[in-house]
């Protein structure tokens, strides 16, 4: 499905600039309930699947650690220049893993691996080497092509000669953190990153084989001007990599401290936000580049934009995934598990996280075990965000429900966005128009039973 800028208009746009999740869950994590007990997620890491196959694994590894910090950063890490921390850190980490790894039943493929963060090149190479080998003894690594193995990386934290190390251990798509290349933004924000070093990674990725490079950018950052994300623009298509976020900065310094460093008089008000919004969707659209959907962009030829054409996207908590049928184990503070029908987040906290490993428990803090309901809403969403498209008849069928019944009043609802030229409305077809397409989280909403009580706690849709 391509998808061009065709359709983005900015007074729509600003019409429905209202606080929303991103839905990488549905429930959403933010309806985790810390009564959610440690046994159902045993419980659910123990279940043969249906057909008494086995289940490949997506795992999920958190490095909490940050050698600094970035003013706009909301991520659950540590800032510390200790890096003993990381040693106690992987102790724990790798009993962690023998613990959940005994729970499964038989020795899944593990088809999926993302490293998060915090930043993970925190870790040396030598620490890398002891977790890849802890996740060997533990788990079916496999040596396939059709694996991801993928990481986050700080390019003010990777040599360009660690990158043969990181490839050689199975490492095939790297993910950077840009933001903004003009050094005012950057010192603003407290991330001083050079063009010259972010090149040498990508270029050093690229020689050792990595498949896939990633980039990451927000727009709204403080001094952030249209001539100065224009110029950013440029380098990053200079840098040509395969996937582009794109995400929107959201101050909320009430809820995360460290953004209280930045000059509120710094960012760029909500015209000239929305013109960066605009202008980058311009110039990717026109490079090579379509819009998957919820701030993500990859290259026409990616894999990401093949699975969207063919019906095989999905969405997990780190975005637009091909791996829908895989188990997701989180490992490490805050990781989220999604493991058959139950959500599993790990304490955020180190001390707790630590304590419950100390005691032989899974980290488990908070969760929810989805309803038969959920899972269908959960269907619904999916197929929005990843198709632009959702049969409710046919995703009710396999829900058991009359999906047109069941939806009579979403499908009510969704008339008003009609009438706008979001979606077009077909008995109980849904079609995102490419008008609706940058407003996908608002269509969604629409199906989303808890959101009334619950929207304080999102950040805006642009
Ligand atoms: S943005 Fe990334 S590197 Fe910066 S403080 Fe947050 S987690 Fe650490």
């Amino acid at each position: 499905m391509t998808v061009t800028n065709q359709g983005f208009d900015l007074d729509l746009i600003r019409r429905y600039d209202v606080n929303g999740p991103r839905y990488t869950s549905y429930p959403t994590a933010n309806l985790f309930t810390e009564t959610f007990p440690e046994s159902a997620l045993r419980e659910a890491l123990a279940a043969e699947p249906p057909a008494g196959g086995r289940r490949p694994l997506s795992l999920y590894v958190h490095v909490p650690f940050c050698a600094t910090i970035c003013y706009y950063c909301a991520c659950n890490k540590i800032i510390t220049a200790n890096r003993t921390h990381a040693v106690e850190y992987l102790e724990r980490l790798f009993r962690e893993m023998a613990m959940v790894s005994e729970l499964v039943p038989a020795a899944h493929d593990v088809q999926q691996l993302h490293f998060g963060g915090g930043t993970p090149t925190y870790l040396n190479d030598e620490q890398f080497g002891a977790v890849f080998a802890a996740l060997g003894r533990h788990f079916n690594l496999g040596d396939g092509d059709a694996r991801d193995f993928s990481i986050e990386i700080d390019p003010r934290t990777v040599d360009p000669t660690r990158m043969s190390y990181l490839t050689g251990l199975g490492i095939n798509r790297v993910s950077l953190g840009i933001q903004d290349f003009d050094p005012d933004v950057q010192r603003a924000v407290n991330r001083i990153q050079s063009v010259e070093d972010t090149r040498a990674i990508i270029e050093s990725a690229r020689a050792n084989g990595v498949k896939s490079v990633s980039v990451d950018l927000i727009y709204g950052l403080p001094l952030q001007t249209p001539e100065r994300f224009a110029n950013t623009l440029a380098t990053i298509l200079d840098l040509a990599p395969d996937r582009i976020s794109l995400y929107s900065y959201a101050h909320l310094p009430q809820r995360f401290k460290t953004q209280r460093q930045i000059n509120v008089l710094d960012l760029p008000a909500a015209e000239t936000k929305l013109r960066l919004l605009e202008m980058a969707i311009e110039t990717l659209s026109a490079n090579g580049y379509d819009y998957i959907g919820m701030d993500h962009f990859a290259r026409h030829e990616d894999s990401l934009v093949e699975a969207q054409r063919e019906g095989g996207l999905h969405r997990s908590f780190q975005g637009y995934t091909t791996h829908s049928h895989c188990d997701l184990i989180g490992l490490g503070v805050s990781a989220i598990s999604t493991v058959g029908e139950v959500y599993a987040q790990n304490c955020k906290s180190l001390k707790d996280y630590n304590a419950r490993i100390d005691a032989g428990e899974l980290a488990v803090e908070r969760g929810v075990v989805t309803s038969a309901e959920d899972r269908l809403r959960r269907d619904v969403i999916g197929a929005l965000m990843c198709d632009f498209h959702a049969d409710l008849a046919a995703i009710g069928r396999a829900h058991g429900v009359d999906g047109t019944d069941h939806f009579a009043q979403e499908l009510e609802r969704l008339a008003a966005f009609e009438a706008d030229g979001l979606v077009r409305i077909d008995g109980s077809v849904v079609d995102v128009t490419p008008r609706g397409r940058f407003l996908i989280r608002n269509i969604c909403m629409t199906f989303d039973a808890y959101l009334a009580p619950a929207t304080e706690a999102f950040s805006k849709a642009i």
